[in-house]
């Protein structure tokens, strides 16, 4: 066989107790990797405790994963995964993310990471090939994530060579419920505040040093599609796109179609709008090109302000999200503030979606009365007042005044500050909308609203299938012409499921620098390094498992049907622009899901289709 480390590493904090246990070849077939070995590997460390645990205490598990193709030289496959209870909305959470540390954790001989108990005093854990250690993290506990990984990198090198480092920051350690994890100083495991699950258990940080190699089962088989593959990453235009400009490519295209959340989602066209956008990036702070491990498309791009109130130091650039969060939804056209809040959001350890979508939220407050500058600590929250957006951002990285309250989330701020507040919320299941608006794709309004995280636009394909991003002809609902509107959308979402957890989550694919494959292009893949025959059929089957499981896990913390429904902000009819009178028909689109999901009127699966896709554990403890 070949693709897996062929070991898993159980860490108890607590107790201080390291063990590596071998990788099930049969677990494996089975689950592929990712969130299929991290979700089922979570429920099977929850099920026998009371589920209503504080995700901040010591009864919260962290699993991060690999998947069988992290590590290899190929575009699009650097990522790995990690998955807990969230602290920002108390439901199942999980996170996506690419960078270097998990090829490096595969070379160091490890598939995966399970993180139990609680630290005693601030640690951080070793990792250098066989040899695995609990370490104090006093020289770096109250440090940003930039300064640590330095540290770390030169404090652990051996001789020239330096592994990797998967680090929280302040924000992390002070338990913000958004804190990231991040890798190489702008790698984030962003969303759903798993940087606060580490805080809450003292781990500042993981570094791993690995000399091994990932064998592939099929060496020649895989050089040959390799070769095959070349040739349609040179013919995309979207890679070209994603090398040229980054994920800011979108802001060009997505305003075409009213996709581009603005004013905190009010509106969907703005004047300045170029202003933020790849051409006035690459003329201000642009700085070069970065990638992830083994990726040639680099859609990362490097960024630097050279003088004035934002000055930056070269570093990670903002992506799309993180424009859109804090430049159009907060009507802010300073693009060196927008790169000026990112480096604060990567240095603090912060979601930089949640973090930006949550002070869009509190100018609105502010407008509206609801807050004034003696909450705000003296600053004048206005659209577009890119200095006070800054100084908001370290002040909820510092926990500090105001920003103490805005650290919560948009959802636990509105219930601190009351009045009208909740009205100018943007979140499903206490997750803050990514920056991709519904009423100018229906489907992603259903996305959104059955997502076991929350608001989410990137597990399921649902974004890159209805946004044209993808083609997949071997699959019939991914690849036909979609009427307009709502209609079809329900199938649409249950076909980008079963596939985006193969895809995006188990075998964990980029869905940016994997969006040219086929199927059969990203089974075949998969075969090949790990010597597995899958076919499209069973690969569907374990997606549809592995979707039910984490659907289930968050309603095993309490998630039901009223928290399907997305927010009446982005269900208010706009008068004008692209999308002008459009909103997504959610009683429709949900009724159909419902129906082809096999869900109760709580929005809770059904015992019989659970027992009948393999997880009759999860029935049992769903209904009693
Ligand atoms: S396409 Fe971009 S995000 Fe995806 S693996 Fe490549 S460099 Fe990383």
């Amino acid at each position: 066989m070949g693709g897996y480390a062929g070991q898993i590493l159980y860490v108890n904090l607590t107790s201080g107790a390291i063990e590596k246990k071998p990788l099930d070849m049969d677990f494996a077939r089975k689950h592929i990797g990712g969130l299929g070995f991290g979700a089922t590997i979570y429920l099977d460390l929850i099920k026998n405790h009371p589920v209503d645990f504080d995700p901040l205490s010591e009864l919260n598990p962290f699993v991060l994963m690999t998947g069988p193709l992290t590590g290899m030289k190929m575009n699009g496959v650097a990522r790995w995964t990690v998955c807990s209870k969230s602290p920002l909305t108390g439901f199942y959470g999980d996170s996506n993310v690419g960078g270097f540390f998990g090829a490096q954790l595969k070379f160091a001989g490890y598939d995966g990471i399970v993180i139990t108990g609680k630290a005693a005093v601030p640690s951080y854990l070793y990792i250098n090939d066989d040899i695995v250690e609990i370490r104090t993290a006093e020289p770096y506990w109250g440090k940003d994530v930039y300064t640590v990984t330095d540290a770390l990198k030169e404090d652990l090198k051996e001789g020239q060579k330096s592994g990797q480092a998967l680090v929280i920051g302040p924000a992390g350690e002070r338990m913000v419920k958004f804190a990231s994890i991040i890798n190489n100083k702008g790698h984030a495991a962003g969303r759903t505040g798993m940087g606060a699950v580490w805080g809450s258990k003292q781990l500042k940080a993981i570094y791993v040093n690995g000399t091994g190699k990932i064998k592939i089962a099929k060496p020649e088989a895989l050089d040959e599609l390799r070769a095959e593959l070349k040739e349609l990453y040179a013919d995309s235009i979207g890679i070209m796109a994603l090398h040229s400009a980054g994920t800011a490519t979108h802001m060009d295209v997505g305003i075409i179609g009213g996709d581009i959340p603005i004013k905190n989602w009010q509106q969907t066209e703005w004047d300045d709008i170029d202003d933020i956008g790849p051409t006035v990036i690459e003329e201000k702070i642009f700085a070069g090109h970065k990638t992830c491990f083994g990726c040639g498309v680099a859609c990362k791009k490097s960024a630097e302000v050279k003088e004035g109130p934002f000055q930056m130091e070269k570093g990670p650039g903002p992506e799309y999200e993180t424009i859109a969060t804090f430049g159009s939804m907060c009507l802010n056209s300073n693009i060196e503030s927008i790169a000026k809040a990112n480096e604060i959001c990567n240095r603090y350890g912060m979601d930089t979606i949640t973090c930006g979508s949550t002070i869009a939220f509190a100018i609105e407050c502010f407008e509206n009365g609801l807050i004034t500058e003696k909450d705000t600590d003296g600053l004048r929250l206005t659209w577009g007042n890119s200095d006070a957006i800054v100084k908001m951002t370290e002040k909820i990285g510092k926990q500090e005044g105001f920003g103490a309250i805005l650290s919560l989330g948009s959802a636990k701020a509105a219930d601190h500050i009351g009045g009208i507040a909740r009205d100018f919320l943007t979140t499903v299941k206490g997750l803050e909308a990514p920056m991709h608006d519904p009423r100018s794709a229906h489907g992603y309004g259903l996305a959104y609203a059955v997502s076991p995280r929350g608001a989410c636009h990137e597990a399921s394909l649902t974004f890159e299938a209805e946004g044209g991003l993808i083609f997949i002809p071997e699959i019939p609902e991914l690849s036909a012409d979609l009427p307009e509107g709502s209609e079809d959308r329900a199938q649409l979402n249950v076909a980008c499921q079963d596939y985006g957890m193969f895809f995006s989550n188990c075998a964990i694919f980029c869905n940016l620098g994997g969006s040219p494959l086929n199927a059969t292009q990203a089974i075949d893949m998969v075969n090949h390094v790990t010597g597995f025959d899958y076919t499209l059929d069973e690969i569907l089957k374990i997606g549809r498992r592995l979707w039910y499981l984490k659907r289930g896990l968050t309603n095993l913390f309490g998630a039901r049907a009223k928290d399907d429904r997305l927010p009446n902000r982005l269900m208010t009819v706009l008068e004008a622009g692209p999308t002008e009178g459009s909103v997504p028909d959610m009683d429709r689109m949900l009724a159909e899901f419902y129906e082809l999901r096999g869900f109760n009127a709580e929005g809770v699966p059904e015992k019989q289709i659970l027992e009948s896709v393999g997880l009759p554990e999860l029935a049992g403890l769903l209904h009693l």
